[in-house]
């Protein structure tokens, strides 16, 4: 479904991504892990052309998007909740996930109910709390609504970068059980996450990201054994 070729970016004199390559196939969960600045947000970032690329190439299924704009990204199925939630504050959970299909060419008007109910029945906590503003919502709430927003688009790929920051356990599962229950209704992940024990469990395969590059490649459970990844990201 994706697939990034030596894909490179820089930040004046700085290399935040040195010629990585990975793919993500229909259906699986994918997971890019890496410590501090490895480049796992800039990855995501390139991907939906926030930030240039200096070289390589993205190809969402099997159509060249290198050089598309970010909403027309968007339009072809590729859904981005960025790190740190970014809700609307002042407005309700329903106008918030409203909000997230604006200038959407995927959801036709009179779908927005359903899409809604969708959303809804895959977050019951939203479904309780639709009235209430974003900004007087738990932490843990507000991640859930900054994903349930990224899915009203109804993307074929949804990309969440870090969504157990700053978490309390209990949530952090409550939030990897959520991903789990996204992929069972068709979707395709790709998560980035610094909880590499969690993010492995529940990934099909993952890729850690180390100065830019990808070090090592893997399912979940081959990462998870891999003596490299247990040291250096399990802290076993
Ligand atoms: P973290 O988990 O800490 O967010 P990360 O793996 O997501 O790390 P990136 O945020 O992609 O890493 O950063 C990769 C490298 O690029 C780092 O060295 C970072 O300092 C640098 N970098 C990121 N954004 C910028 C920017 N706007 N200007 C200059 N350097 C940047």
């Amino acid at each position: 479904m994706l697939k990034v070729i030596d894909l490179s970016v820089q930040y004046g004199y700085i290399n935040a991504l040195n010629s990585i390559s990975f793919n993500v196939n229909k259906g699986e969960i994918i997971t890019l892990i890496g410590g501090n600045g490895a480049g796992k947000t800039t990855t995501l970032m390139a991907i939906s052309n926030v930030v240039q690329k200096y070289s390589g190439n993205v190809y969402f299924k099997e159509m060249n998007i290198t050089d598309f704009q970010s909403h027309e990204i968007v339009h072809l199925g590729i859904s981005h909740v960025p790190e740190g939630r970014k809700i609307f504050p002042a407005l309700t959970v329903k106008e918030n996930l409203i909000a997230g299909t604006f200038g959407n060419k995927r959801i036709r008007k009179n779908e927005l109910n359903n899409k809604l109910e969708e959303v809804y029945t895959l977050f019951p906590r939203l479904r309780e709390r639709i009235n209430q503003g974003g900004g007087t919502l738990s932490g843990g709430e507000q991640q859930m609504l900054a994903i349930a927003r990224g899915l009203m688009m109804d993307p074929d790929l949804i990309m969440l970068d870090e969504p157990s920051l700053g978490l309390a356990p209990i949530i952090i599962e409550e939030i990897f059980e959520l991903i789990l229950r996204i992929k069972k209704s068709g979707k395709t992940v790709l998560l980035i996450e610094q909880n590499a024990a969690m993010a492995l469990q529940i990934a099909d395969r993952g890729y850690v990201l180390e100065r830019g590059k990808v070090l090592i490649e893997g399912t979940g459970t081959e990462l998870i054994k891999d003596e490299r990844v247990r040291k250096a990201y399990l802290g076993i």
